[in-house]
């Protein structure tokens, strides 16, 4: 079960801009299969604790207040190399470095309103998915 599942959020800037089908309709057509998935919002605690390596730069506040001020939409992907693969897939943190034709590119305003979260390791993957979804709810 290593190396092929990755976790997701389209973040409340995507899910505000009516942009979950066309996120997801990219995320499915690039070979990703829905593990599990949900519309949930995250805590104050949640997002401090799910960004807690991010805890002492200077962006955090801002961060945990965009990322609990409405609904995401959170995943677990399948595909092989998926953590690699969804990384390329949404582009770089910030979307005027993105390429064309990634998620954030395409859907994403700035480097802190970046659209979607994408897992950074297989370890992280499995904490981040593991966070949100208990093993019943995973298919
Ligand atoms: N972020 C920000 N300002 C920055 C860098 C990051 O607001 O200068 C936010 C942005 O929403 C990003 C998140 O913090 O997605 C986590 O940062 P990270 O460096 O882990 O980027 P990612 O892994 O999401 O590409
Ligand atoms: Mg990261």
């Amino acid at each position: 079960m290593t190396n092929n599942r990755t976790f997701t959020m389209l973040k409340p800037d995507a899910v505000e801009k009516g942009n979950i089908g066309s996120i997801l309709e990219k995320i499915t057509a690039s070979g990703f299969r829905i593990v599990a998935m949900k519309l949930t919002q995250l805590t104050v605690a949640d997002a401090q604790s799910f960004y807690a390596i991010h805890k002492n730069r200077p962006f955090f506040p801002d961060l945990v207040t965009y990322m609990t001020r409405g609904p995401i939409v959170a995943a677990i992907l399948e595909k092989d190399n998926a953590v690699e693969d969804f990384r390329t897939l949404i582009g770089a943190t910030n979307p005027s470095e993105a390429a064309e034709g990634t998620i954030r590119n395409m859907f994403a305003d700035s480097i802190s309103e970046n659209a979607v979260h994408g897992s950074d390791s297989d370890e992280n993957a499995k904490i981040e998915g593991s966070f949100h979804f208990s093993e019943r709810e995973m298919f």
